[in-house]
């Protein structure tokens, strides 16, 4: 946490009581910066005091659990900026994107069961499928979508549609995963938060730039969607690589919560 054991401390009654199961308050103080005890645990502090350290506490990029009722992906809860600084213990999710207008869709489902990409090294596989409602119609959507589920039903999904009465459909179907829903905009922010929110989905938000999509970041959160990512459009892989880097440095350095949202990368064939 950003806070030491100090700093803590200072925050404290500092009458060594004992109620926390410890024999002093500076010895509580260093438990709970190193995350080894909860300020719940000391029934002297107040209310304030708890407030404080636990919005200390919270990791400044959001994270969340997605995927199928088997598999689940935790994305974001970084806190170093570079990789070298420490290990990235929520790496980037890698999505294989599959049209459901494709008529190979079996082709891409063992595309992506059978993945295996080296890197340095290292074995990387494809995490999920991100499928995309490029036909705008819900039948035919919800047949790839059952497709999908029966060959290969735990794959955790990320579904792609711009029309909310579609994704109100296909996540009435996925009730017992949680897959992520990316396709708000400015056209439909306020029915794809609407239906994040009674589904319990983690939302993407696309609009062009940082700073229109945080503008729309503000009503999902105003219906009560918190699990959001980012999507700000870019052009190119450059301009992608300078977007993240200037929310992730936004977060990680100056403490701005409310750009800190995990980002994901999709890849096609
Ligand atoms: S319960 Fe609170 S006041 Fe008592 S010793 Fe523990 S930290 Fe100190």
């Amino acid at each position: 946490m950003a806070i030491t054991g100090i700093e803590i401390f200072k925050l404290l009654p500092k009458t060594n009581c004992k109620k926390c199961g410890f024999p002093t308050c500076l010895a509580f103080a260093m438990k709970v910066a190193q995350g080894q005890a909860d300020i719940e645990q000391c029934p002297e502090a107040s209310e304030e005091v708890k407030a404080k350290l636990k919005e200390a506490a919270t990791p400044p990029i959001r994270g969340f659990v997605f995927g199928s009722k088997n598999i689940k992906i935790k994305i974001g809860e970084e806190t170093v900026l570079f990789r070298h600084e420490k290990k990235f213990f929520n790496p980037t999710v890698l999505a294989l994107e599959i049209k459901d207008t494709e008529s190979n869709i079996d082709g891409f489902i063992n595309e992506v069961l059978e993945s295996s990409i080296e890197r340095v090294g290292q074995i990387l596989k494809v995490d999920a499928i991100f499928l995309k409602n490029e036909s705008e119609n819900s039948e035919i959507f919800n047949q790839v979508l059952d497709k999908i589920i029966n060959k290969a039903f735990d794959l955790p999904l990320i579904l792609g549609i711009s029309k909310p009465e579609v994704a109100a459909k296909a996540l009435e179907k996925l009730k017992e995963s949680r897959p992520i829903l990316s396709g708000a905009t400015p056209e439909n922010i306020n029915e794809m938060s609407e239906i994040a929110k009674k589904y319990n989905v983690p939302l993407v938000i696309s609009d062009k730039g940082i700073e229109k999509v945080l503008k729309l970041v503000e009503i999902a959160r105003s219906v009560g969607v918190q699990d959001l990512l980012i999507d700000t459009q870019p052009n190119s892989a450059k301009e992608l690589l300078m977007d993240n880097t200037l929310i992730r440095r936004a977060a990680l350095k100056k403490g701005i919560r409310l750009l800190g949202y995990p980002i994901i990368t999709f890849a096609n064939r």
